[in-house]
């Protein structure tokens, strides 16, 4: 079956293409996927402008779901299932894929499928050339989400832990702009970072020694924010050192957070998901921690990090090959801007 994908839940518009393999343990083929970022257009704000977004994904939808089909070499009406974002993320922005998606589905006469965003996110790894194997311990860290999950399968999905404030890249995005490092300053911050020493400033490790595997990062901002504030005027030429101790701060926690999510588990594959993936820094401490315990550490492709249109048609294939979904042809679509990933996590016996 072929299964387009679209996402539109915040201030990416992504359109993609996958084909279900036949054997049920086969990973879906991605065939071609598309992608806008309205980044430049809400940086004037300083963040994502509700209002603007919807307006955008509109303009972008139709063209970039051309260029897939035409990347692809297949025709509108040999899609079989249409497949949308229904949430979490921004009611109006959700609206618009939703929409679309419901309009297309019904003008070709066949079912949708409403896919939650972060288990988009979660089986992005499964697009990589060295997919991962179930069961496995997910970081998830994104822009909204922190969360470690123990995942036993497609739509098998426990919670661990999760954050009790901020995200772990609002924690990135927040810091940034405090450094006046322009939004989203993630990427931008950890670059600065890279130029900066890390033990400069001692910042807290919220939650480090909890016991639980929960995370809290908005003490950590406070904390930036008063470094700042104490450096004043000379705040221009330590910038680096402070972003270097922010990012060696986060990600500290997340890295001792996921080796005792594997610990608490006993499994031995750690999945990480979401645009915090991206970073390097978490990737080399991670990568080099696990390697000691001989734990494999899977990631997906830099670029399918963030928010795209391939990980909600790899998961709505994902679940369709493995009997999870019954497509709809109603057409009646909603979307759901607040979602846990628990609420569709099927009971495990
Ligand atoms: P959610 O998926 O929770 O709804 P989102 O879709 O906005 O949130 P993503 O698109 O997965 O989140 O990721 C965006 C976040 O990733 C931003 O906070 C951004 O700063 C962060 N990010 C991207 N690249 C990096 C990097 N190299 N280092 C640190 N953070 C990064
Ligand atoms: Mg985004
Ligand atoms: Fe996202």
């Amino acid at each position: 079956e072929l299964i387009l994908g679209i996402e539109s839940s915040c201030d990416e518009t992504g359109v993609a293409l996958v084909r279900t393999r036949e054997a049920p343990g086969q990973v879906p083929e991605l065939l071609a996927h598309a992608l806008h970022s309205q980044i430049e257009m809400h940086q004037a704000y300083g963040g994502v402008v509700p209002e603007l977004a919807s307006r955008d994904h509109i303009r972008r939808v139709l063209p970039l779901t051309d260029a897939v089909l035409r990347e692809a070499g297949v025709a509108l009406d040999a899609v079989d299932v249409v497949a949308y974002t229904r949430g979490p993320g921004l009611a109006g922005a959700l609206l618009v894929g939703a929409g679309v998606a419901s309009a297309m589905a019904a003008a070709l006469d066949r079912p949708t499928l409403g896919v939650h965003h972060l288990e988009g996110h979660l089986l992005s790894p499964f697009l990589s050339a060295d997919p991962p194997q179930f069961p496995f311990v997910a970081l998830l860290v994104s822009g909204g989400h922190t969360q470690l999950m123990r995942v036993d399968g497609v739509g098998r999905y426990a919670l661990l832990g999760e954050t009790i404030d901020d995200a772990a890249g609002e924690a990135f995005d927040k810091s940034a702009k405090l450094l006046g490092l322009g939004y989203p300053g993630g990427p931008a911050l950890s670059r600065l970072a890279g130029e900066g020493d890390a033990r400069a400033f001692k910042l807290p490790r919220p939650l480090l020694h909890s016991g639980d595997l929960d995370f809290s990062f908005a003490g950590l901002k406070t904390a930036v924010l008063t470094q700042a504030q104490r450096l004043g005027q000379a705040l221009p030429e330590r910038r680096a050192d402070l972003a270097a101790s922010t990012q060696a701060a986060i990600v500290e926690v997340l890295v001792k957070k996921t080796l005792a999510a594997l610990a608490a588990t006993g499994l031995q594959r750690v999945v990480v998901a979401g645009g915090v993936g991206a970073n390097r820094l978490l990737r080399e401490q991670l990568d080099a921690a696990c390697a000691q315990r001989g734990v494999r550490v899977h990631y997906p492709e830099l670029h399918l990090c963030t928010d795209n249109g391939a990980m909600i048609a790899m998961a709505a294939a994902m679940r369709l090959q493995g009997g999870l979904e019954q497509p709809r042809r109603d057409y009646a679509f909603d979307v759901k801007p607040r979602w846990s990933l628990e609420e569709i996590s099927a009971s495990i016996p």
